[in-house]
């Protein structure tokens, strides 16, 4: 598996490049912004990106997406409980102060039970409300990798406070993650570093708060 993340835009949202290494077909989730960075990344790894998944629709996660879509002419997938947030992305810009990134268009939504593939890499969609009423994560049950976009942090959890944030519902969303998978699943959340199910059940205190 070919992963390269790559922190994007001023609020450093962790975008992943996944690809196969045989058939070099790709997916891009989370292109916040920076876009021709990620270009320059697909570029050298000689990707053919398939798919663009977003797994909220907060600006610092979707921003970039249509300027990849024209570049590459892959699908944008988001679940549809988040799509009005995504008509809020002119205000979602004017509370963090950026440019807004125009009319996001969505190809197709994705929830549980959902499979996402590229070459023969597969990810089984799983979703995980609270962030936003949308939120999924991509879990990579091979490579025992879950992409868990402003879900899960090392340390802490989404934030709830914006539009469509419920705490009942995140809480809910991490216990069933740390308990359907297995303790050794790298964990690359949406921002900061990277951790793994095992550490965050024995020191989150998200998860260790009975
Ligand atoms: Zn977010």
């Amino acid at each position: 598996m070919i992963h390269e993340i790559l922190p994007v835009g001023p609020l450093q949202c962790n975008c992943s490049i996944i690809g196969d290494e045989t058939t070099r077909e790709a997916m891009v989730i989370d292109p916040g912004d920076d876009i021709d960075d990620i270009l320059a990344l697909i570029h050298k790894h000689n990707l053919q990106v398939k798919q663009i998944v977003i797994t909220h629709a907060h600006i610092d996660h979707v921003g970039g997406a249509m300027k990849l879509r024209a570049a590459t002419g892959a699908p944008i997938l988001l679940n549809e409980n988040d799509h009005a947030l995504l008509k809020m992305l002119d205000a979602q810009a004017a509370w963090i102060g950026v440019p807004p990134p125009g009319k996001v268009d969505i190809d197709r939504s994705v929830g549980s039970g959902d499979k996402l593939r590229a070459g023969s890499l597969e990810a089984n969609v799983i979703a995980t409300p609270g962030h936003t009423e949308g939120s999924i994560c991509l879990y990579f049950p091979t490579e025992q990798k879950l992409i868990a976009g402003d879900t899960l942090f090392a340390g802490s959890i989404g934030r709830t406070d914006l539009p469509g944030g419920s705490m009942q519902k995140i809480l809910r969303s991490v216990h069933d993650l740390a308990h359907s998978l297995p303790e050794n699943t790298i964990v690359v959340p949406g921002h900061g570093p990277l951790t793994t199910i095992g550490k965050e059940k024995e020191t989150n205190p998200f998860l260790t708060r009975k």
